[in-house]
Parts: C-alpha cells; sequence; structure tokens
C-alpha cells in the first residue's frame, strides 16, 4: 500500500473537489437538469463514479482530445474505456459510416461489407468464422452459450476478479477454500454464481487443473492479460498452459481480446501466438460505433451447423435483430482496414512507453511504493511497489480514495484517465505533448502529495 498521509490527501482532495466546482459551471447546471429524469442525473449508472462532484458533459471529441461544455480541452487517455481506442471519430471510420447513414443502417439483411471484415478478422485473428453482436459482452455472453451447446458441460471459469462485461458467469469471486461466491456489488444475480462458475487465480495452472478435473466446465473464458483490475502480465508460459490443460479436459478456451487489442493488431493472442478456441472482441473494432464479433474454429463452426435447427435459430439465444447491421459493418471495415493498422500500433506502444516512463520518473522524484505495468498501447500504475501477480493481488493494492484524488487532480488540469483505475491508453491520435501534459501533472501531484 502507499505510505500517503490520510490527512493531507483528504485536504488536498477538498481542495480539487472546489476547483472542479468553480471551473465547470455549464456541466454542474447539466448535471442538475439532468438528475429530473435520469438517476444521478446520467444516462448510465457507472457516469457518476467519476472523480468530481457531477459528471463532465461533452460538448464535441475529435482524436485524443475531448472538449468540455465549460470550454476546456482535455487530453483523453481514457478514450472510452477502450470503444474509441482508435481516436474519436477517425476520418475513415466518419466517412464510410455517413455513407452507410443514407443507405439504410439496419435490415437484418447482410451488407457486402461483412465479407470483408470477417475475412479480415480471420487473418488478423487467425480463426476462420466470425458472427456479430453490438457488444463485447453480448459476444461473450453468445461464446459461452455456444460452449455449453456443445460441450453439454454447464460451469465457466474465470479469473479471480475478472470483467468481461455485464456476462452473469463472471461476476464471481474466489470465497473461502477456493468456493466462488457473488462478486460483491452483483446486482440481482438470476442463481448464485457458484451453480455457474469455478473461479481461479490467473497465473495459477495447478487451480485450473483442479477446477477443470471435475468435468463440468463447458468454457474458459480469459483476458490473456487480466486488464479490469489493474493489469496483470501473464507468466511466461501461462497461457500456453491454460491452452494445453482445456485441450486436456475438454473445455473450449475463449481469449476475450476487447482490451488486450492494446498489445498489437492481432491483440494478445496475434502478438504471442497463442491458440484459442474462441475469440471475442468488441468496442474498439468499429472506431466507436456499437459492434462486437466472436470468431471460431471449423471443428465448432461445423458442429455448429450440425446440431442448430433451423426453425429455432431466432429463438436460440445466439444473436439479435440489431446485431451485424449495415451501419457496425461499414464502420467495422473502415476501421479494421484503415484505422486498426500495424503502423497504428507503431506509432501507439512507444507513447504508453513514453507515458509509463514518465510516471515511473514521478514516483522516484518522490520515492513511492507505487508501480507501472505495460501492455502495448496501454499502461497503469498501481499502489504496491511491485507488478500484481494475480487478480487478488491487484485488488489487494488498489486505494480508491488516493485514485479518486489523482483522477480529480488531473481531470482539473485537463487529463482524463480511464476511471475505475490508473489506466492509460494511446490512440493513432495521442502525441508526445499529450504525454508530456500527463508526465509534468504527475510529477507535480506526487511532488505536492509526498512534500
Ligand atoms: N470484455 C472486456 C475484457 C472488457 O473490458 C469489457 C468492458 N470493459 C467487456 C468485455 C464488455 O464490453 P461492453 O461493455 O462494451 O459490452
Amino acid at each position: 500500500m502507499s505510505t500517503v498521509d490520510r490527512a493531507r490527501l483528504a485536504g488536498l482532495h477538498a481542495r480539487e473537489r472546489q476547483a472542479f466546482l468553480e471551473a465547470r459551471p455549464r456541466s454542474r447546471a447539466l448535471a442538475e437538469q439532468a438528475a429530473a429524469h435520469m438517476p444521478g442525473g446520467v444516462p448510465m449508472s457507472w457516469m457518476v463514479k467519476w472523480p468530481g462532484d457531477f459528471p463532465v458533459f461533452v460538448a464535441g471529441a475529435a482524436g485524443a482530445h475531448f472538449t468540455c461544455v465549460d470550454g476546456i480541452d482535455h487530453v483523453d487517455l481514457c478514450l472510452g474505456d477502450t470503444g474509441a481506442m482508435m481516436g474519436h471519430s477517425p476520418a475513415p471510420t466518419v466517412e464510410a459510416v455517413t455513407h452507410q447513414l443514407a443507405r439504410g443502417i439496419t435490415t437484418m439483411l447482410p451488407t457486402e461489407d461483412a465479407i470483408a471484415v470477417s475475412s479480415g478478422l480471420a487473418e488478423r485473428f487467425g480463426l476462420p468464422y466470425w458472427q456479430f453482436t453490438l457488444t463485447a459482452t453480448d459476444a461473450n455472453r453468445h461464446a459461452i452459450r455456444y460452449a455449453r451447446h456443445l460441450t453439454g458441460r454447464s460451469k465457466v471459469v474465470v479469473h479471480n476478479w475478472c470483467y468481461h462485461g455485464s456476462v452473469d458467469e463472471a461476476f464471481a469471486t474466489l470465497g473461502p477454500g477456493g468456493a466462488t461466491t457473488n462478486r460483491p456489488g452483483n446486482i440481482g444475480a438470476p442463481v448464485p454464481t457458484s451453480e455457474t462458475t469455478r473461479v481461479v487465480e490467473f497465473n495459477d495452472l495447478a487451480a485450473l487443473e483442479q477446477a477443470l478435473a471435475h468435468g463440468d466446465v463447458a468454457a474458459i473464458l480469459v483476458e490473456p492479460a487480466l486488464t479490469n483490475i489493474g493489469i496483470v502480465l501473464p507468466d511466461p508460459g501461462y497461457n500456453e498452459g491454460v491452452r494445453e490443460l482445456a485441450t486436456r479436459y475438454g473445455a473450449l478456451l475463449v481469449n476475450d481480446e476487447t482490451h488486450t487489442i492494446c498489445a498489437g493488431p492481432g491483440g494478445y493472442t496475434g502478438a504471442h501466438g497463442l491458440q484459442p478456441d474462441m475469440l471475442v472482441i468488441g468496442k474498439s473494432i468499429g472506431g466507436g460505433i456499437p459492434c462486437g464479433t466472436f470468431g471460431f474454429s471449423q471443428q465448432i463452426a461445423d458442429r455448429i451447423a450440425t446440431s442448430v435447427e433451423l426453425e429455432e435459430i431466432d429463438v436460440g439465444g445466439i444473436g439479435g435483430t440489431l446485431a451485424g447491421n449495415g451501419l457496425s459493418m461499414a464502420a467495422m471495415k473502415a476501421t479494421l482496414e484503415q484505422v486498426m493498422t500495424a503502423e497504428a500500433f507503431e506509432w501507439m506502444v512507444p507513447l504508453a512507453d513514453a507515458w509509463a516512463d514518465g510516471v515511473q520518473a514521478g514516483i522516484d522524484a518522490v520515492g513511492a511504493d507505487w508501480h507501472v505495468t505495460r501492455l502495448g498501447a496501454r499502461a497503469e500504475y498501481n499502489f504496491s511497489g511491485r507488478p500484481s501477480r494475480d487478480g487478488q493481488d491487484a485488488h489487494d493494492a488498489d486505494d480508491f480514495e488516493l485514485q479518486q484524488y489523482l483522477h480529480l487532480h488531473a481531470l482539473n488540469r485537463g487529463i482524463l484517465l480511464t476511471p475505475f483505475h490508473n489506466m492509460a491508453l494511446m490512440s493513432p491520435a495521442t502525441t508526445a505533448a499529450d504525454v508530456d501534459a500527463h508526465t509534468e501533472m504527475f510529477g507535480a501531484c506526487l511532488k505536492e502529495l509526498f512534500a
């Protein structure tokens, strides 16, 4: 844990809250107005968790910046928590979407773009078949359904403190003695997660083997590096070990690349030659237009083809009326082909390294017991002085009060960090000046905090 003086932290936080109030009268007025018909004054409940007494209302966003309704320019290191990883409104995506908007948004019929998108995904991620959704959450749900259908088994294995969207099975944590318990804050769980899920720590192959040995696991749903409880990197050979155990025990391995796409154009899977049975991705691949997708092997495609009834296919729990619509297909085609390129990553990854170097310099200058972890175009600092080894370790290093202060300090100086943890993401539109602005802000913040 950090050795921050709590009284000092409280005093600084009060000062920043006041500064926030004073600088943002228009956001404040809109937040009050918004509260009339939206609880907390927000369209989606998480938005109440941003630092500051009300959320910042956005007037416009472009590239790696956004401007709020009070006219303040911000460097956006959150990028819609990866939805805008390719920058806000990338030109090729906007052009393709604009073209499609006037030609029909959704018809529940395929458009030609779907052919290019699916073949591009096959080439990028190495799995031959693809189906589409509107969110990564739905892609995960569908992957799990197919895995249960094909294996005839009921359980899903997930990592402790994982996040895969609002997927019921994944809202589980490790309880005493390795038991599965509902994650704290799990709202309206349909059944106790112990009925659906086995939880194992990241980097613990022995625990995974134990979980699989029950013989009831349909799918192992993983991020190949955890990104949602801070970043936790795999030990050498960990993902390969997961693959081997999945095969040995007859469970399907699903790699959720929604965040780990930051590792390169083929995600962590592509960068490390991993071989999942299924791969899920959403958010960034449509440049911000809602879309998600899951890919699978020839063998899975064959088994689905011979086991799903045509007559019931629209009511089987897989698919949705808006999924695969012309607008998301146009967005994905343009984004994948013209924006999310190998060259883009060659720009983004060194910037993330520069960001991490800047954070490290700030930490070193005050001797704080904090640590920076890097994952391609993404990096994150924690308050424990060493890399987290697993989800519990990362969870225990958290410090909500401190984090809220650091995020508000940054926001008051025109820098938006990913909420819920201390993460920054680079886009193709992010510049060295954006990174330098963070380095300067962070260094000054720590000097004052640890003075
Ligand atoms: N998978 C991962 C790894 C995620 O981080 C998230 C969202 N943070 C999701 C899936 C779900 O994405 P969405 O909320 O867009 O459905």
